[in-house]
């Protein structure tokens, strides 16, 4: 399986062929500024002490205090964290907000504990980064398989051991406690923006067919958005099945379905496939929205989609992008595509030091334009130097963080 960290050193390489920055702050960029490794003691139900094993990676805070979510699951390993982080740089780079890259992971799958164990996990874990996150040095947000609720958790376990409140050291929190309107959806709904500018520039209409991998937080909303807006989602597929009809699916019905059964397998109307066929169904994009990977060297050449558009963080590995590339496929890379989360994050921080807040109508004409002034960006960088979606959106981001570097002489 290809190392995540690997794939995103490998594309900063790639970018540095071509803008060839100092070679001093191309070296530093390819490592994190931080990286730890900490026990996350949990008293369990049944009286033992079980240890997880968690991570928080600060890779560089040039443009602004290190920014990122926290990914429980347990697939999380050490390079994983830092590769993440490291896109997180890229990401607050490429829509232009004063923030840098950082992530966090704990090896755990949430499903083997009871609600009271992962409230106590989400605080122990806070415990042990808390000398490292504040509001102007490192800020998380949630990630898969964590959400509004454990943040608050985290927001709680962080203010208990300040002393005061602090509602900007966490972003993607509950409303009632100072969360941004818009959040929850946020990162579909940049991916929405970004898919139907990426759409337009491949001539595809309304009427285009998606498949979409992950119907979770990001994959989810997605599949909703698109569903209303007319396009026509032919299939879906989450960690157990793919579900299929040509004609189109009834994204509510799929929706409705899932939330009843907690799955996709039992959904009528629609052929059920196994999980990787929604890669290589016929249609017009594909929205990877599930883990990094998903699309490798070894199923590469079965994707019949003209247009990618990355939810997921690193779905693509540099190797299979270089084959979609070859077969004419545009990818409009994880940076970009799923900027949308942190953006409203960094909205969410400014509501938070205003003591005020938007409307959600508010919060999403923000969005559109920071969505859009980017895509245009990268799409430029892209033309000027004749390359890929993702290598324009990797000049812009590491220019404008090789820019911030060089202004603080980090050389
Ligand atoms: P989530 O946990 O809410 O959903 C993940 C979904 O993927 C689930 O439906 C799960 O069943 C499905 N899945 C897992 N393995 C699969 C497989 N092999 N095949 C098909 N489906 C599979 O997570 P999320 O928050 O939606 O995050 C998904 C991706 O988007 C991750 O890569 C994450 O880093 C990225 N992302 C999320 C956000 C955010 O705000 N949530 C922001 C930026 C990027």
């Amino acid at each position: 399986m290809n190392n995540p960290l690997e794939s995103a050193r490998q594309q900063l390489a790639n970018i540095q062929t071509i803008l060839k920055i100092d070679p001093n702050i191309f070296e530093r960029l390819l490592y994190p500024d931080r990286m730890i490794e900490v026990a996350v003691p949990v008293k369990m139900d049944d009286g033992t002490t079980k240890i997880f094993i968690g991570y928080r990676c600060q890779h560089n805070n040039a443009r602004g205090p290190y920014k990122g979510g926290i990914r429980f699951h347990p697939g999380v390993t050490r390079e994983e964290v830092m590769a993440l982080s490291m896109w997180m740089t890229w990401k607050t780079a490429v829509v232009d907000i004063p923030l840098g890259g950082g992530k966090g992971g704990v090896i755990v799958d949430v499903k083997q504990l009871s609600q009271r164990e992962l409230e106590a996990l989400s605080r122990s874990y806070m415990q042990a980064i808390f000398p490292l996150v504040g509001k102007n040095q490192d800020v998380p947000a949630p990630d898969v398989s964590t959400d509004a609720r454990i943040m608050g958790y985290m927001l709680d376990e962080y203010e208990s051991l300040l002393g005061e409140r602090a509602p900007g050291v966490i972003t993607g929190k509950p409303l009632s406690i100072g969360g941004s309107l818009g959040r929850g959806y946020a990162t579909a709904q940049g991916a929405f923006y970004i898919l139907e500018r990426a759409a337009e520039k491949l001539h595809l209409g309304k009427e285009a067919s998606v498949l979409i991998q992950g119907f979770g937080n990001g994959g989810g909303h997605l599949a909703r958005m698109l569903h209303k807006a007319g396009y026509k989602v032919v299939a879906i597929a989450d960690s157990k099945t793919t579900v299929y009809r040509s004609e189109g699916l009834d994204v509510v019905e799929v929706d409705e379905h899932k939330r009843m059964t907690g799955d996709l397998k039992t959904c009528e109307g629609c052929e059920k496939l196994p999980i990787d066929a929604v890669l290589s169904l016929p249609a017009d994009i594909l929205v990877p929205a599930a883990l990094e990977n998903a699309i490798h060297a070894g199923n590469a050449d079965t994707v019949q989609a003209k247009l990618i558009v990355e939810i997921a963080n690193g779905p693509t590995t540099p190797e299979a992008e270089e084959m979609l590339l070859k077969k004419g496929i545009t990818v409009v890379p994880d940076i970009l595509a799923n900027a949308g989360g942190v953006a409203v994050s960094y909205f969410e921080q400014v509501q938070n030091a205003m003591n005020y807040s938007w409307t959600e109508a508010e919060v999403n004409v923000k969005l559109k334009e920071k969505m859009e002034t980017a895509f245009e960006a990268v799409w430029g960088e892209k033309e000027r130097y004749t390359t890929s979606v993702r290598m324009g959106a990797y000049a812009l981001a590491v220019r404008r963080v090789a820019q911030a570097m060089q202004d603080r002489g980090r050389m």
